[in-house]
């Protein structure tokens, strides 16, 4: 286990590989930004960061421009990642609907397909790798870096196969090989989860005004529910035999409740994740002849025009998902909630019946915990691209 971060929020003086990692994500989520804003941000030495960037900059990875000073509104030099012929490669793939998108390090992402994910695993990876060559193709004498691949279960410890994924019903998917293609074009394959939880580390990094580094769980819920964990500003990954920091969508939380794809009945994922929904909408019955399944955008949309059932299911996910944060907030010990997620959607029914769960458990009778809601992108192309830029500045 290694609860170690690299920020010192733990009392843990980081180390000059560690700050440098800092500093790049500090780049990658402020840019363009100033020296003496990364300095008082990140709390460290401006000579520091000169002898960081000096060689990146250097080697074409980072520039320095004339910009407007946020402090003053006059003119200084700030630091960004060149918009330079290298981009990464991002992939969520989705329960139902996957996506592949392009960034390149300044941040920009140029290009963005979605398709609807086929069920069966290998027609899935060869449709998927069929959309990264085209990328590639597309792309001929620019610099593919990365590709960074989210998946909605657990993968190995290397982070190159899916391991398990209860709502596809795939096991042992050899992600990163199937998709690799080129040997020089690394393939980190991540939970959907974690990933997310690393597209909010790194936007709440930009934000740090004082060099403390963020700690909160996230919670994913889209068609099944998934947890990331950030602790001082880096992702939790579990022991090394298997990544389960995140497996709260399968905690009981009532007792002979509904069936889960997992096996076991009552799972959180089951009352409170987006696609919960529909049946929560239909009062646990069958839909009627002619009556569709609702999605929960639609179930959303209901809602906003006055709908009362449709208001009053998410509502009750509001209740469900109160009473799984709770119990999250007191098996980690970290008070600070991001919601992440299609559920986002519905947030503004959700949040009050939800922060009232909290409150009659016993979290509610301490002071500073939080819940908020998470930004939509980060748990779909925004969490994979991610995975593949962070890769690459670890390498650098
Ligand atoms: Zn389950």
């Amino acid at each position: 286990m290694n609860y170690r971060s690299a920020t010192g929020s733990d009392g843990h003086i980081p180390n000059f590989a560690q700050k440098r990692v800092l500093l790049l994500r500090m780049i990658r989520a402020a840019q363009p930004v100033t020296r003496s804003e990364i300095s008082k941000r990140l709390d460290i030495d401006k000579s520091l960061i000169t002898e960081i960037v000096k060689p990146l900059i250097k080697a074409g990875i980072l520039r320095e421009a004339m910009t407007a000073d946020s402090a003053d509104g006059r003119p200084a030099r700030a630091l960004s990642f060149a918009d330079s012929k290298d981009y990464f490669i991002g992939m969520n793939i989705g329960v139902r609907q996957s996506q592949v998108g392009v960034m390149t390090l300044n941040g920009e992402i140029t290009d963005e397909i979605d398709f609807e994910t086929p069920s069966d695993p290998g027609a899935a990876l060869s449709m998927a790798r069929e959309e990264i060559l085209s990328i590639y193709e597309n792309n001929i004498g620019r610099r593919l870096r990365a590709i960074g691949v989210s998946v909605p279960g657990m993968t190995d410890a290397a982070r190159r196969e899916l391991v398990y994924a209860p709502n596809l019903g795939w096991k042992n998917i050899k992600i990163a090989d199937g998709l690799l293609i080129d040997p020089a074009v690394p393939v980190v394959v991540e939970t959907d989860a974690t990933a997310a939880a690393m597209y909010e580390a790194c936007v709440r990094i930009g934000q740090s005004r004082d060099g403390r580094m963020p700690n909160f769980v996230l919670v994913r819920s889209g068609t099944g529910i998934g947890a990331g964990l950030v602790i001082g500003g880096e992702v939790f990954r579990g022991g090394d035999e298997m990544g389960m920091a995140g497996e709260f969508g399968h905690m009981t939380i009532v007792a002979g409740g509904k069936p889960c794809a997992c096996g076991n009945r009552g799972c959180w994922e089951k009352y409170a994740s987006a696609a919960s929904a529909a049946s929560l909408y239909l009062g646990d019955r069958p839909p009627a002849r002619g009556e569709s399944v609702p999605r929960f955008v639609e179930i959303v949309s209901k809602a906003e025009n006055g709908d009362v059932r449709s208001r009053r299911t998410l509502e009750k996910i509001g209740d469900y998902l109160g009473i799984g944060v709770a119990n999250v907030i007191m098996t980690v010990g970290i008070p600070r909630v991001i919601i992440s997620g299609r559920l986002v959607y519905g947030w503004k029914f959700i949040k009050d019946p939800m922060n009232e769960a909290i409150r009659r458990s016993i979290i509610g009778k301490t002071k500073g915990w939080s819940v908020e809601a998470g930004e939509p992108i980060g748990s779909a192309i925004g969490g994979a691209l991610e995975v593949a830029t962070e890769d690459f500045l670890l390498t650098l």
